[in-house]
Parts: C-alpha cells; structure tokens; sequence
C-alpha cells in the first residue's frame, strides 16, 4: 500500500507522535514521564533523535509504517530512551535487554508505564522469552549494536504478524571496526533478505555515525 502523505510528501508520523517547537526549534515528541533529563512542557518531551535510531529514522522521513497502538518487540532495550517513547505512542510493547545494569534503569522506566514490559534476556535466544512475548506481533525494532545484527532480527522474525513490520538499526562498527561501512551494510542486507523484504534504507548519519536504518517486512 502507498504510504499517508501529509507533510510535504513526507509520511506521516504515527499518532502520539507530533513535531512540536522546543527552544523555537520543530523537534519530534511523545506524550509520557519524562525518562532521561529531556525537556518537556509537562505533557509533551522532546524525542532526541540525536540519542534515538527510531527517532532518527522518523525524523529523517522514513516511512516506518508506524500508525501508533501498535503491539511492539523491541531488542536492545538499553536504560529505556528510545523504547520509553515508543511505549508512549504503541500498545503492549516488549523490551528485551541483556545487561543487567541498564535493565535496572529499564524497570524505573516501566514503573510509569502499565504497557512496558521490561525482559533480561539475550536477543539471540528468543525461546528464552517466546513463553512471555506475544506472537503476531505488529512491529520488530532492534537496535543491539553487536556482531550479528542480521541474524538476530532473522530469529525473532518468529514474534512478527506477516505483515509486520522490522525497524532495525545497524551499526557497521559493530560488524567489523575496519571495513567500509558500505560494504558491512551490503553484506547485512544480504543476509536479512533470506527472510525479509527490505522496503527501504536510509544512512543515519546526520544523527548516528556510520548507521543503517533499514524497514523491512517478513517474507
Ligand atoms: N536502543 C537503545 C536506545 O535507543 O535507547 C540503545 C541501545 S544500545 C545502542 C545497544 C544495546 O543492546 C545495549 O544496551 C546492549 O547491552 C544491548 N544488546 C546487545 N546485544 C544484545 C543481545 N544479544 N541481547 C539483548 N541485548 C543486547
């Protein structure tokens, strides 16, 4: 289906998230607690795409897919920055992170929010958490910044509807700290298309160094 042009001919933003002026700046937003020292006018926080993937990639005008109330696995959970927004705009939306130290944060963050489910658990064994985390699942975001990135959305491939959604975030350092990030890219998505359909790619660089952002749909 053709993506909702509104803006310009951008797709539109899922619902829950706006462009709203911070510091007389057009800056994304979420309705939620405030999580990371970000500012907020009490009910809208700015959503630092400068410290997101997924922010990143909506702020770049890539067609997600997003409609928001969306039900959501997302992997690499971190303290929670980017998947506290994410929770602020989807349905019931699961945070798998495997370090210990950052999950601690993840649980304050889940605390103010009945639709975060926070799961210390590693993302390439999904049958650790395939007893928790719902199947027919309406979207995969990942962004685990290690070797690997291709395989590990290839074996959560499982959680997602048909026609689900995969946002992914690669990291090319995370792959080999020598090569052309180009070519880890080319290789990755080589990969990923053993059980994906890659919809679209875009370089994040403006916001994150030698990035992907990559959506993409199961096959
Ligand atoms: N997505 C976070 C955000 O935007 O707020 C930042 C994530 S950080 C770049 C990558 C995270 O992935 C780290 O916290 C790391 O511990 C986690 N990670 C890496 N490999 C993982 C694995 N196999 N299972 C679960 N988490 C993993």
């Amino acid at each position: 289906s053709l993506p909702v042009a509104t803006d310009g001919g951008r797709p539109s933003l899922p619902a829950g998230v706006e462009r709203r002026s911070f510091d007389g700046r057009e800056r994304l937003a979420t309705r939620g607690p405030t999580v990371y020292g970000e500012p907020s006018d009490g009910e809208w926080r700015l959503w630092d795409a400068g410290r997101s993937k997924l922010g990143a990639m909506l702020a770049l005008g890539m067609d997600t897919g997003l409609a928001g109330g969306e039900s959501v696995l997302y992997l690499g959970a971190a303290s929670g920055t980017t998947v506290s927004h994410v929770a602020d705009f989807s349905g019931p939306t699961y945070a798998v992170e495997f370090a210990p130290r950052p999950t601690r944060d993840l649980l304050g963050v889940a605390e103010d929010r009945q639709n975060l489910f926070p799961l210390l658990k590693d993302a390439r064994k999904p049958a650790t958490y395939a007893h928790v985390v719902e199947s027919n699942l309406d979207v995969l975001v990942q962004d685990v910044a290690t070797r690997g990135q291709a395989e590990v959305a290839l074996r959560n491939r499982q959680f997602l509807a048909d026609d689900g959604r995969l946002l992914v975030a690669i990291k090319a350092r995370s792959e080999d700290v020598t090569a052309d990030p180009s070519d880890v890219f080319e290789s990755v998505l080589g990969e990923l298309e053993t059980g994906y359909e890659v919809l679209e790619t875009e370089r994040l660089d403006r916001f994150h160094e030698d990035h992907l952002g990559i959506v993409a749909r199961p096959r």
